[in-house]
């Protein structure tokens, strides 16, 4: 089990990491007003974590994005509901190292992999946000994948 101020800061950085994604939606954006005020005003991370998106929203951020937030949304789902940390695949917990790289893991770095070849699950695509990855942590997939 983790411990509670782990789980804490790791689903802090989960806000934080889903707010900085439709942040960037926000930039790009040049009409939409009132989603920036939806954005804008909840400035605590539980609002955030609580925010819904529209369409409009999902049309203008990446593939990429959207199943970013989707993975974040599902990872603090699973905070909620006490499965959060645990492999999907094998069902033994995730390495704390790997969650801290990627909070939003749903499998071990090699549960991963098998996901993918059964068709499972995507793991996920290549990271093409701002936030820095350990180096140490497995996370070359689209080496595998796109060589
Ligand atoms: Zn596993």
């Amino acid at each position: 089990m983790l411990e509670k101020d782990v789980l804490v800061s790791l689903r802090d950085r989960l806000l934080e990491e889903k707010a900085r994604l439709l942040e960037r939606y926000r930039k790009k954006e040049d009409t939409q007003a009132r989603i920036e005020e939806e954005v804008r005003e909840p400035c605590d991370l539980e609002d955030i974590g609580q925010m819904t998106y529209t369409q409009e929203l999902l049309d203008n951020l990446s593939a990429r994005e959207i199943f970013l937030v989707k993975e974040i949304d599902h990872a603090l789902y699973k905070m909620q509901a006490g499965t959060y940390g645990i492999c999907e695949y094998c069902g033994e917990e995730i390495q704390l190292e790997r969650l801290q790289a990627i909070p939003w893991t749903r499998y071990h770095a090699h549960c991963a992999e098998k996901a993918e070849e059964e068709g499972i699950f995507p793991t996920y695509p290549s990271f093409n946000i701002e936030t820095p990855i350990p180096e140490e942590v497995e996370l070359q997939r689209e080496d595998i994948t796109e060589a």
